[in-house]
């Protein structure tokens, strides 16, 4: 098997072969002979198929040697035992939604996670529900499964579903509920994980911790999540959403803040927010606010103080059928008559728990009938520490961002202490810290402006950040080289590396993370 492998291997030593747009054709894969040196329940196909070297960045496209479809973790297990004997390297790809390659390698071994085998079994600890899912589950079928099965749900989201489990675990999965329940990295009791020598291990808080808590945000650095057991709580039926304007930065974070710090019961469900254009601009002025085609934005209702840029603080409160709409109403009328939102500018819509959850793939069905979702998206995720959230409005929303990124700018509130700092996210200082995602999407690409000139804004926002201090850290981070990955960890840095020589010393996991070089 390893003579094998080494015969494609030659002529393809990773580090000379770092060049992103390498077209070269001459790695040609016999798959059935490669399979069978394998000895895999699963598949290899030819990497002619083209999905392991494009993600939804749509920014970089790398070749893989091949594409495999592990049928179970035995296989994850051969396939990265195959590449410690043979030079190569093995990257996880989830569902590919990464920005900038991160489930790309170079020249490597491609396994894709969706193709592992199902795992669905829902079970209780300590009185809590739990699900085992495989780590290649897609969130949204998770959802589907755990909410018409038994009426439980996960408790913690990401704004999109069609991500999955072992790809969002690897970064930490936030959403409106993080506030009150963490990320989806602390909603999770254990995993299952093929570590980069090859070994299969279950870990917990407990048992094999450093490898639950190094694999947790490890950006598949550690170990490939095979099996994770995800805490579920009971679903409501529906969902009262809503949307609330601000023109002024200072009084959208004090309420922002003011809803993330309440105790359960005494605030709403989700708490996000988003900036938005002060024009007419479809894609990111005040047509993005309502939440139906029915409503209309009065913009007469905007004070004539208002600047270049408006806030939206979007809520929502879970209920059940049986609960009478004037409860709800009342529970409604009374969070948001402690805000100070602009009067008349208020959005609201009740829709199934599923229908809420599942609303990014409304807007991924409009993106794709207008040919939006194939085209490059440069985003970009920060960490804002609440102690210059203001100064990044100023410069950023309010200056760089004016014109809007023609699609969503988030930025809403979450809470240090909810995130466990065992595992290797790594966070701004003090309790509270802004999550700010630019969502560059309405880019029709090569109509709009290149992608290398929305890149290159993202780095003056970087930039920015760094030149003036800011406590910040990127989200679903990107590096070229390690100098910049061990800016990032800073004082972490040294547990990272540590968690890296134990698990996998080689370096053949995760390449397209660009952290660690393999080592021969
Ligand atoms: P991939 O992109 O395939 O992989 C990401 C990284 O994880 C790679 O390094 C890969 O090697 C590794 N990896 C993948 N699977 C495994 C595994 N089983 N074990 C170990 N390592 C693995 N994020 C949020 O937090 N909140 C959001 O609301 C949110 N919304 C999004 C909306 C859209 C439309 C998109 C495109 C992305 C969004 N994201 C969000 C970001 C998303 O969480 C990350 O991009 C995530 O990595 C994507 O998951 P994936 O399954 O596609 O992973």
């Amino acid at each position: 098997m390893i003579a094998y492998l080494e015969r494609f291997v030659q002529g393809n030593d990773v580090e000379s072969r770092q060049n992103d747009n390498d077209d070269d054709d001459d790695d040609v894969v016999d798959c059935t002979s490669l399979c069978d040196a394998l000895d895999l329940q699963g598949s290899i196909d030819s990497v002619a198929t083209g999905l392991a070297d494009k993600d939804f960045g749509g920014l970089r496209s790398i070749k893989p040697l091949a594409l495999i479809r592990p049928a179970g973790t035995d296989d994850v297990a051969r396939v990265v035992k195959a590449a410690r004997s043979s030079n190569l390297t093995v990257a996880a790809r989830g569902n590919g939604h990464s920005i900038n390659g991160q489930a790309m390698a170079n020249r490597g071994l491609v396994l894709d996670m969706r193709s592992m085998e199902d795992v669905f079994e829902v079970g209780m600890v300590n009185g809590t529900a739990y699900v085992d899912v495989s780590g290649g589950a897609l969130w949204e079928d998770v959802l589907k499964r755990c909410v018409s099965g038994f009426g439980l749900a996960p408790r913690s989201w990401t704004d999109y579903l069609s991500l999955t489990v072992g790809g969002t675990l690897s970064n930490a999965g936030v959403s409106g509920q993080a506030f009150r329940y963490g990320p989806q990295t602390s909603n999770v009791t254990e995993l299952e994980v093929v570590t980069g020598n090859g070994e299969i291990f279950v870990c917990s808080e407990t048992e094999n911790s450093e490898l639950f808590f190094g694999a947790l945000g490890g950006l598949g650095q550690f170990g490939i999540i095979t099996r994770a057991r995800i805490l579920l709580q009971p679903a409501p039926d529906m969902v009262r959403w809503i949307r609330v304007v601000y023109s002024e930065f200072e009084e959208f974070t004090r309420d922002a803040e003011f809803l993330v710090t309440q105790q359960d019961g005494d605030s709403f469900d989700y708490v996000e927010g988003f900036v938005f254009v002060n024009s007419d601009d479809p894609a990111n002025g005040w047509p993005s606010v309502p939440l139906d085609s029915n409503h209309g934005f009065d913009p007469t209702r905007i004070p004539k103080t208002a600047g270049s840029v408006l806030y939206c603080l979007e809520v929502a409160l879970h209920y059940r059928n049986a609960v009478h709409p004037s409860t709800v109403d009342m529970v409604v009328d009374g969070l948001l008559g402690r805000l100070g939102f602009v009067k008349n500018l208020k959005f609201e819509l009740d829709l199934s728990y599923m229908e809420f959850l599942l609303r990014v793939k409304r807007a991924e069905e409009h993106a794709r009938a207008h040919g939006l979702w194939d085209a490059p998206h440069p985003w970009l995720n920060l960490f804002v520490s609440k102690s210059n959230i203001d100064e990044f409005d100023r410069a950023v929303f309010k200056n760089i961002l004016k014109g809007g990124v023609g699609g969503p700018m988030l930025i809403y509130p979450l809470l240090r202490s909810m995130w466990d700092t065992r595992t290797s996210v790594v966070l701004p200082e003090g309790e509270i810290f802004y999550i700010v995602a630019l969502l560059r999407s309405n880019f029709p690409y090569p109509k709009g402006p290149s992608p290398e000139k929305l890149v290159a804004q993202n780095n003056d926002v970087i930039q920015h950040c760094i030149k003036n201090g800011f406590d910040f850290k990127l989200y679903l981070p990107h590096y070229e080289i390690q100098e910049g990955w061990k800016r990032h960890f800073g004082n972490q840095w040294t547990r990272f590396e540590e968690r890296k020589a134990n698990f996998d010393p080689l370096a053949i996991l995760a390449p397209g993370q660009k952290i660690f070089s393999r080592i021969p």
